[in-house]
């Protein structure tokens, strides 16, 4: 039983959010997305020709995703460099952003997104996603929309939203469900399943997962009207 979540949140409440645009001077786009204690930067670079040629694409851009956790982002260090799960992380990134950037418009030419988690305390994927959604606009890359993405899963009978690690690992493991949305187009870009799950919760944990990507929806939206109100002061 999972009554009271550990950090005293609603069982359907994100954890508090910062959003920022433009954080990285020497990037085309950037930004910072902060859920908790899970951070991510993003910068974006391109679109450029594609280096090495044979990655090219007659129809579309290449999109080249890293993602990289910092050895800092957690308590036991992670081990610098890219392993098997920053792989398949960032392959998940790309999947995901090749729906909501209009990679079409920039036939052989390629956009660099690379992501670094400063933080990580669960939702790294998500929390990545969402800040390089940002980045791409901040860019000025042409979008169907902006990402958000947040997880959701269930804690014992508990269905809940934006799980902390203490919680994912409460009892031995809880069921993590990574989304990912285009909230003005309802489409889905990313649903993964780590756990065990019926299909009636799996619902009830997408419809959670839609409501709190509308609120990092409105707070995306939020940091890209800043920013470009402060540079039409400046
Ligand atoms: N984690 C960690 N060390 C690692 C990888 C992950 O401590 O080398 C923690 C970190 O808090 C991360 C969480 O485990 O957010 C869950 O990782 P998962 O692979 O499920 O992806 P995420 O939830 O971050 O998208």
């Amino acid at each position: 039983m999972y009554e009271q979540r550990f950090d005293g949140r609603k069982f359907d409440e994100l954890r508090k959010i910062e959003a920022e645009v433009g954080v990285v001077p020497n990037a085309k786009g950037s930004a910072r997305f902060r859920i908790g204690n899970t951070e991510a930067i993003a910068a974006v670079y391109g679109p450029d020709e594609v280096k090495p040629r044979h990655f090219e694409k007659m129809d579309r851009a290449v999109l080249m995703v890293k993602y990289d956790m910092m050895p800092f982002s957690v308590p036991d260090r992670a081990k610098p460099g890219i392993d098997r799960r920053d792989m398949e992380i960032a392959e998940v990134l790309m999947n995901a952003l090749n729906r909501a950037i209009m990679v079409e418009e920039f036939p052989q030419m390629m956009i660099n997104i690379n992501v670094y988690v400063t933080q990580a305390d669960a939702g790294t994927r998500c929390a990545s996603l969402t800040a390089a959604s940002m980045a791409c606009a901040d860019a000025g890359l042409p979008m169907r929309d902006l990402v958000a993405s947040v997880a959701g899963g269930k804690i014992g009978d508990s269905v809940v939203l934006d799980l902390t690690k203490e919680e994912e690992d409460f009892e031995g493991g809880a069921t993590d469900v990574p989304m990912a949305f285009l909230p003005s187009k309802g489409e889905i870009l990313l649903l993964q399943l780590d756990g065990k799950v019926s299909k009636e919760d799996l619902k009830k944990v997408i419809e959670l997962g839609k409501e709190g990507a509308q609120k990092i929806y409105e707070i995306e939206r939020e940091a890209l009207k800043r920013r470009f109100s402060n540079e039409s002061k400046s």
